[in-house]
């Protein structure tokens, strides 16, 4: 066992890790990732849990002292190399994959709490009955996500998929922003989150996270052939009907990895279904799906296809309501000039800003 490890040692990248850097309200974790290095991220109340596979390292514990993290420690194991960053109260931590120019590697931001506000307010009056002002509602929270990127064109028809979707999202980030509603992206250009599309699928869902309020997923549809139009929307789940399932293949990579990544995502689809917090939160997603449906179709007149559930690998872990919704065929002469002309994306954008707002405002009260 200890030569294999000692080989294990030998074998594996020499690691200098993380490069720290600290900024005015926040404070920065770089881990530079060989090319076939692994990573896991997972919060665990104030820790961020960092899993790496193809690395190693010495055993560290490092104090940082910064406003956002109090020390991070590495500790390597037989197989993965664990490190545990620990933050301080209240810090936000936000990772990211990037591959570019200046190699692959996960950046780990970890921002400050929001200062306590000012003391403008006069304080209450003693004694008396004091009114004091409700307190203030927090903002709510949207992810969206302009699926492709990058590589990764999606469907290529009349047009292209991911410029389609990009130009739709930013214009719906416009439109949410404009109504008092944060608005997160997983990506604002052209560009993907990685090379790998498990990988890259994965950084977005991790988006969907307990901070938000819910998770939109925009696509752009094609069948091939040129001859389908309208509207679909969809939730986490098992693909129940078969006649989707190269669609939910197309949308999870394609090819071989799309079918692999499909294989687990139902998989994970059938445990779910005893999964009471997952049940709960799919009760959501499919009321939001409602919402989304009805609206766009109601202001594009697009044909109506229908809300379905299917194994899509980017809804798989939301802990938030999250939708994929197809907002129409490319490939389809008529339906895929429409989604071109900057116009009807508005009407799209706005179809889609609506739903929410009313998935936001009353969804979750309104339900049974
Ligand atoms: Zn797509």
């Amino acid at each position: 066992m200890r030569i294999f490890a000692f080989l294990v040692l030998l074998l594996s990248p020499a690691w200098a890790l993380p490069r720290l850097g600290l900024h005015e309200g926040f404070t920065r974790l770089v881990f530079d990732l060989p090319e076939n290095a692994t990573y896991a991220v997972a919060l665990d109340k104030q820790t961020v849990v960092l899993t790496f596979r193809g690395v190693s390292e010495k055993p560290d514990d490092v104090s940082v002292g910064s406003p956002e993290v109090a020390s991070y420690q590495v500790v390597p194991g037989q197989d993965a190399l664990v490190v545990y960053v620990r933050l301080k109260p209240g810090a936000e931590p936000r990772w990211q994959l990037y591959d570019d120019a200046q190699g692959r590697r996960l950046v780990l931001d970890v921002f400050s709490p929001p200062s306590p506000k000012p003391a403008s307010t006069p304080p209450p009056k003693p004694g008396g009955n004091v009114d004091s002002p409700a307190p203030k509602p927090q903002p709510k929270v949207v992810v969206i996500d302009p699926g492709h990127g990058g590589f990764d064109p999606g469907m290529v028809g009349v047009v292209v998929e991911k410029q389609i979707t990009l130009a739709v999202a930013l214009r719906l980030r416009e439109i949410l922003q404009a109504r008092g509603i944060q608005v997160i992206m997983t990506r604002e250009q052209d560009e993907h989150l990685s090379r790998d599309k498990a990988t890259d699928l994965s950084m977005r869902a991790d988006m969907a996270n307990s901070k938000r309020n819910l998770f939109v997923s925009i696509h752009v549809n094609a069948n091939g052939k040129g001859t389908a139009q309208g509207v679909e929307t969809y939730v986490f789940g098992k693909t129940v009907d078969n006649s989707l399932l190269d669609k939910v293949i197309q949308e999870n990579g394609g090819g071989e990895i799309g079918k692999r990544l499909t294989r687990q995502a139902e998989s994970l689809a059938e445990s779910l279904v005893s999964d009471i917090f997952a049940q709960f939160n799919l009760k959501y997603s499919k009321q939001l799906a409602t919402f989304v449906q009805q609206s766009l179709v109601r202001a594009t007149g697009a044909l109506d296809r229908g809300v379905y559930s299917a194994s899509l690998h980017v809804l798989r872990n939301a802990r938030i309501p999250a939708i994929l919704v197809e907002i129409g065929f490319g490939d389809h002469k008529i339906e895929g000039a429409k989604l071109a002309d900057p116009k009807y994306q508005d009407r799209v954008a706005t179809a889609l800003a609506d739903a929410i707002e009313k998935f936001l405002s009353n969804g979750k009260t309104a339900s049974k």
